[in-house]
């Protein structure tokens, strides 16, 4: 294990506090995973890959991590109120498909933009429809406790009568007062004793495709169920760290915390809360329902509308990075340009740090630097400090390399495996190889020696010509003792 000081910034106490895992050295963690009715979108990916940030650092301080993930592939109504249709039998009715369809094609989509994204596997990734046991069996033991009543066919929780025992506002802090004078009064028709209860179980209309028995007779489970029985299945009643985009908070997190809490009578299932701020355009939230989301694959070949042109996922992935998780983050071309521009510099720095020459002696303080960047992610992942100092890194090794500053050969070990570590290990960043690189480099190899031939025979006009040509193109040259190399510029 690494010495570390890790803090993490907890929705339930609105504090920054020390990470203290519930059993050394391992780390339970579950995020809500995508509901897979339609393709994931920029907002979505932002959400995931900072908390594949947070696994993969846990795992480099030496974390034993259990990361759950889940598939939501039934129960999640079009709207939180348990109003319309299951958002998945609704596709597949729309384009006459089984939903189970609907449900591989856009599982397989969003694992494709995952991998773009180089953010690993979660360690389990469960589906609603493969744990309907598990939220049958939540339900049963919730109705003996006495939080939820029987309706018609469906379970509701019971709100209020929780609220007379915890807090079911804990997370947000809200006032239940405000919540119930804010939520619509029931009507005659209503199934629900109180207007903030919420389905556990929900009858199935004779329409309703996707169907399971149950004690209640054939429905299918409520969408805040599936996360509280399938963390408490695989991290048992009480864990470490839940996460989801801070849309969830509200009502999707704050049900889960009573399911779980009435379920186990532990108060507090959950020791931190992590919500990651909102990808914007233009100051909106991104999703799909306000029309205004990009899905990865038009960012990467730059055939949306809104984009001057395409970038790579590594540069949409650095660019995500330049902000910590809990700010907003606006997509604009003007910052993905300033970012596509970062990410080529730091990885032209990778490549040069192992060709650096070495002193008796080093200018720099790698030492002190190692101390920044792991202070940063120390303090609640802030990737975008953690950056900063990272491109200190990449001044470091390009004065290295201009002769201006000097590294021992420990310090360059030291440098090479920090880079490496913090770079490629915890942010996941890494070099964009093209099936031509190899023979760029050749290329640009050859000219090199011809214009390395022209300047041995005083032909400078030719050389220079080959210098300024280069750069017009984006390939700058550089001439040294040893020789001249090249960079790509863009
Ligand atoms: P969904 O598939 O709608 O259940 O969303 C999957 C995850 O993406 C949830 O954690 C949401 O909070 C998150 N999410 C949705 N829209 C955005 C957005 N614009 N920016 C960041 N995260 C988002
Ligand atoms: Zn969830």
């Amino acid at each position: 294990m690494r010495i570390h000081n890790l803090h993490i910034y907890n929705t339930l106490t609105r504090k920054t506090e020390k990470f203290v895992p519930l059993h050394a050295n391992l780390v339970g963690m579950y995020v809500c995973g995508p509901t897979v009715y339609n393709n994931a979108h920029l907002g979505n990916a932002r959400t995931f890959i900072s908390f594949d940030v947070v696994f993969r650092y846990l795992q480099h301080l030496g974390y034993k991590v259990r990361y759950v993930r889940n598939i939501t592939d039934a129960g999640h109504l079009e709207s939180d109120a348990d109003e319309g249709e299951d958002k998945i039998s609704k596709k597949a009715k729309l384009e006459q498909l089984e939903p189970m369809e609907i449900v591989q094609r856009y599982t397989v989509d969003f694992h494709g933009v995952m991998r773009a994204f180089n953010a690993l596997p979660p360690s389990i990734e469960p589906t609603a429809t493969g744990h309907i046991i598990e939220q049958i069996e939540m339900t049963k033991q919730i109705l003996d406790n006495g939080f939820a009543y029987e309706s018609n066919g469906s379970v509701y929780f019971d709100v209020e009568k929780f609220a007379k025992d915890y807090n079911y506002t804990v997370l947000t802090g809200r006032n239940l007062e405000d919540l119930l004078n804010g939520t619509r009064e029931l009507g005659g028709q209503d199934e629900k004793r109180g207007r903030l209860d919420f389905a556990l179980w929900i009858k199935a209309k004779p329409e309703h495709i996707m169907r399971w028995k149950s004690p209640w007779g054939e429905g299918f489970p409520g969408w805040h169920l599936e996360c509280s029985a399938m963390s408490r299945k695989y991290l048992g009643e009480q864990f470490d760290i839940h996460g989801g985009g801070m849309d969830l908070a509200p009502t999707h997190h704050t049900n889960e915390i009573a399911q779980n809490v009435s379920c186990s009578q532990n108060n507090t299932p959950v020791r931190y809360w992590m919500h990651t701020n909102m990808l914007t355009v233009n100051g909106q939230k991104m999703s799909k329902s306000l029309g205004n989301s990009f899905l990865p694959h038009e960012l990467f070949s730059g055939s949306h509308a809104l984009l001057d042109k395409g970038y790579s996922p590594m540069t949409v992935r650095f660019f995500m990075l330049q902000a910590h998780y809990r700010s907003t983050l606006d997509f604009s071309n003007d910052a993905l340009q300033a970012a596509e521009k970062g990410f080529i510099r730091l990885m032209s720095a990778m490549k040069i740090l192992p060709t650096l020459k070495t002193a008796d002696k080093s200018t720099v303080s790698i030492a002190d630097l190692e101390a920044k960047i792991y202070a940063a992610l120390d303090d609640d992942f802030n990737t975008p400090i953690a950056l900063s100092y990272v491109f200190e890194g990449v001044r470091i090794i390009n004065s290295v390399n201009d002769a201006k500053e000097s590294l021992s050969t420990d310090d360059k070990i030291k440098l090479q495996e920090l880079m490496q570590q913090i770079v490629h290990d915890v942010l996941g960043l890494q070099q964009e190889e093209t099936a031509n690189t190899d023979k760029i480099d050749g290329l640009m190899q050859m000219i090199l020696d011809v214009r390395t031939e022209a300047k041995s025979r005083k032909d400078f006009s030719t050389s220079d010509l080959i210098r300024d040509r280069l750069k017009e193109i984006g390939f700058e040259i550089k001439d040294g003792k040893e020789g001249s190399t090249y960079s790509i510029l863009k």
